[in-house]
């Protein structure tokens, strides 16, 4: 997005403020279907990454289905107005009252333990098409906090119950459509994808009703600049050649879904902040802005970069800087990073900010979470107005 646009929506919504190039997210959905179109794919948004109503609805209006990882999002999308069959609850270590709410809705649903399998089947039994969840035991992912299909996670049925998991299938006569797994986030090799669909070619013998496939998410996209985005087109490739090389899923026809969210809304992101105060260490500037780790917790929470830019002063000599929050805590955004000179009241740029940014924000030290600014043909839109003190005390009897 253009510098001076991202200046201009600074003046005109103050900071700090996240805004969303929906041109960017198009560009990304686009990659996804066309890079797909040599398989019979399903694409959900993991809405997880970002649920502003707006976005969903955006989202939703390119053709694209929505993945719900809570009750709540899976109201918000119908909400939005996306259609109960284009809506997927994966659920992770939920009461089973989510999942009969779930099925009052009508959405898809993913389970992901035997206990809420059993509940779902003695009170259901094959009237409701459902997917189990999986945990394939691989280690895949960005950062240990993000990989969930390892021998250790607690996501998803591990692969090796499917014993018990067959006989309480077999026992309440249980329709199982899908078969699921979500091994993680950032991953770029399409080998983590080809080996998870093929521990998931051992099981399919045992669920002949099954019609889906679905390898949930966790395309990677470059938060580095000599990173690289998952290539789609590749993956695609790989899933076609192993559905044709495997004699048992041969002639099923079954349907891949995925699950991304951070492929589809990180780069649409920018998180913008002002420079509140500079102190002067030994050989780095330290740059205090007015945002914090209740904005974007990402760089603490997983130690991850995200490319800054200074809006103000974009061709002023590199300086060595170190980027921190003002929440009462060491929230430090970048350290040691070459910037064009920073001044107080400068605007800072920190990209990459669309995926797991707002949607992770709080209220801690009794801060406002910032507002939200869609950019859709070129015009700016407030999609979330910026809290006010009234909202700290809206709760309080
Ligand atoms: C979080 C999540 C996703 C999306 O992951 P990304 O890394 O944002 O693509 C997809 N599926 C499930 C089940 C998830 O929990």
């Amino acid at each position: 997005m253009p510098t001076n646009q991202l200046s201009a929506i600074a003046a005109t919504y103050g900071t700090p403020v996240y805004v969303y190039d929906a041109n960017k997210i198009k560009t990304q959905y686009e990659k996804l279907v066309n890079g797909f179109s040599v398989l019979d794919t399903r694409i959900f948004y993991a809405s997880k990454a970002l649920t502003n109503l707006h976005v969903i609805k955006y989202i939703n209006s390119l053709g694209c289905n929505i993945d719900c990882s809570s009750i709540n999002e899976v109201k918000l999308a119908l909400h939005a107005g996306v259609k109960p069959e284009n809506v997927l609850y994966t659920s992770n270590g939920i009461s089973f009252a989510e999942i009969e709410e779930a099925v009052e809705a009508g959405v898809h649903i993913n389970i992901d333990s035997l206990s809420n399998l059993e509940k779902f089947g003695k009170k259901y039994g094959h009237s409701y098409p459902v997917g189990i969840r999986l945990r394939p035991n691989i280690m895949a992912g960005g950062n240990l906090k993000i990989s969930t299909g390892h021998n250790k996670s607690k996501f998803g049925i591990p692969v090796e119950q499917i014993a018990e998991l067959e006989q309480i299938v077999k026992d309440n006569n249980i329709f199982i459509r899908t078969l699921h797994i979500h091994t993680g986030s950032e991953i770029k090799d399409a080998e983590v994808f080809v080996k998870g669909i093929e521990v998931l070619f051992d099981l399919i013998p045992h669920f002949p009703e099954l019609e889906v496939i679905d390898l949930g998410g966790g395309f990677k996209v470059p938060y580095m600049e000599h990173e690289k985005e998952t290539n789609i087109a590749e993956l695609a490739q790989k899933l076609k050649q192993a559905f044709a090389d495997h004699p048992l899923a041969n002639g099923k026809e079954l349907q891949v879904w995925f699950e991304p969210g951070k492929f589809l809304v990180s780069e649409c992101g920018y998180l913008l902040a002002e420079v509140n105060v500079l102190k002067q260490n030994a050989d780095v500037i330290i740059a205090g802005i007015n945002t914090g780790l209740n904005h974007l917790i990402r760089p603490m929470m997983y130690d991850a970069y995200h490319y800054i830019s200074n809006l103000s002063n974009p061709n002023g000599e590199e300086k060595k800087h170190m980027i921190t929050g003002y929440i009462c805590e060491t929230d430090t955004f970048a350290s040691d990073r070459m910037l064009p000179e920073i001044k107080e009241g400068d605007i800072l740029c920190i990209h990459n900010a669309g995926a797991y940014g707002f949607e992770m924000s709080s209220n801690y030290n009794s801060r406002y979470r910032p507002a939200e600014v869609l950019v859709k043909d070129g015009e700016a839109i407030l999609i979330r107005r910026r809290e006010s003190f009234e909202d700290l005390l809206k709760n309080i009897v």
